[in-house]
């Protein structure tokens, strides 16, 4: 009786199947560590993608919104690496255009506003000259002197108002170029304020308003372009004189501060109805439209004179209460500002 329990044949048989065995088990395994690192990979691409792929689907859309979605890219606020320093980047960008774009669509705006504006204020003086003068030349023998004489004034009160119309926006014009550049001197502005109050003492008196400085202190000196300044003291105390009724009181006040000296002019006139004050140094607005827009009354003094200021990095403020009066503010340097 012969019991086989293992020959050399199923000896190598077994061998062959324990060695197929761990073929196939390094096979499986190195295939599941291939589709492991291929997964990983995928998913690290994924992780680092994903912030350029949420950049560029805002880019796209603010891109697609013509510039002009509200907050288009979000900008990373502690920048950790390269993706949120062109987040930061494109931020910039995109806040750039818009505010850009925003000033173009401005400018535009104001550009029609003002063509409307000027040939509206340019029509209705030249067609009321035209209808005087031609009323002037078809019935000249009918008219008598004094009705001739009339209408000859009228013409002429539209032509200067014209005139000073014209003036108004060719200032305005050059002021807005950016080719103007004040002249910055030291002056004594007490003596300055004296010379304009000079220009308009006659217009005051006969007005029968008082014209005050409050106080003439003599050692006052500012840095500023004393012509441009000369103009804005010139409107504001033509206009306090146009608005304040006999009886009133108009006063330049000059208060001294370390680094600035501040120039009030006040009058006792009707005041500016409070919806009419954020408007009023708007060109061309008048806060009572039935003001006479033969005589003096353009809307632009005021629109000139913020922009003076605005050249010397001042800002011109109002107060005013109905019935009370009006006051005008604004400061101008002591001294040169250190670059
Ligand atoms: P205007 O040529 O009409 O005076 P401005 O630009 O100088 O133009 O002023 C704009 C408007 O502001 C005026 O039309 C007027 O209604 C108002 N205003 C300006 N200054 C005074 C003031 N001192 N008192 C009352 N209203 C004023």
């Amino acid at each position: 009786l012969y019991v086989v329990l293992g020959g050399s044949q199923y000896e190598a048989i077994a061998r062959q199947v324990a060695g197929s065995d761990r073929q196939r088990m390094i096979a499986t395994a190195i295939l599941l560590l291939v589709l492991a690192a291929f997964g990983a990979g995928a998913w690290l691409f994924s992780y680092l993608t994903r912030r350029l792929r949420l950049l560029t689907g805002e880019v796209s859309a603010f891109t697609a919104s013509r510039f002009d979605a509200g907050s288009p890219v979000a900008a990373a606020d502690r920048p950790r690496d390269e993706i949120d320093q062109l987040r930061n980047a494109c931020h910039y960008m995109a806040d750039t255009i818009q505010q850009q774009l925003s000033a173009l669509q401005e400018d535009d705006r104001l550009r029609r506003e003002l063509v409307t504006n000027v040939s509206h204020d340019l029509r209705t003086p030249l067609a009321s000259m035209q209808g005087y003068i031609e009323t002037l030349i078809i019935k000249d023998d009918a008219l008598d002197a004094g009705t001739r004489k009339q209408y000859l004034e009228i013409a002429r009160r539209h032509a200067t108002h014209l005139n000073r119309l014209i003036q108004g926006l060719l200032e305005l014009a050059i002021l807005d170029s950016r080719s103007v550049t004040p002249e910055f001197e030291h002056f004594p502005l007490p003596e300055l304020i004296h010379d304009v109050v000079q220009e308009f003492r006659l217009q005051a008196t006969e007005a029968n308003v008082t014209l005050e400085v409050d106080p003439p202190d003599e050692s006052v000196s500012v840095y500023a372009d004393i012509s441009l300044i000369q103009r804005v003291l010139e409107n504001l105390v033509g206009n306090a004189l146009k608005y304040t009724p006999a009886g009133g009181k108009v006063s330049i006040s000059v208060e001294r501060s370390a680094a600035a000296v501040g120039v009030s002019v006040a009058d006792t006139g009707p005041g500016i109805a409070e919806e009419a004050l954020p408007h009023i140094f708007d060109r061309f607005y008048r806060a009572d439209e039935r003001q006479d827009r033969a005589d003096s009354s353009m809307g632009l003094g005021l629109a000139i004179t913020r922009r003076i200021l605005e050249l010397h990095s001042s800002k011109i403020s109002v107060v005013s209460k109905a019935r009370q009066g009006t006051r005008f503010h604004f400061d101008l340097p002591v001294a040169a500002r250190a670059a």
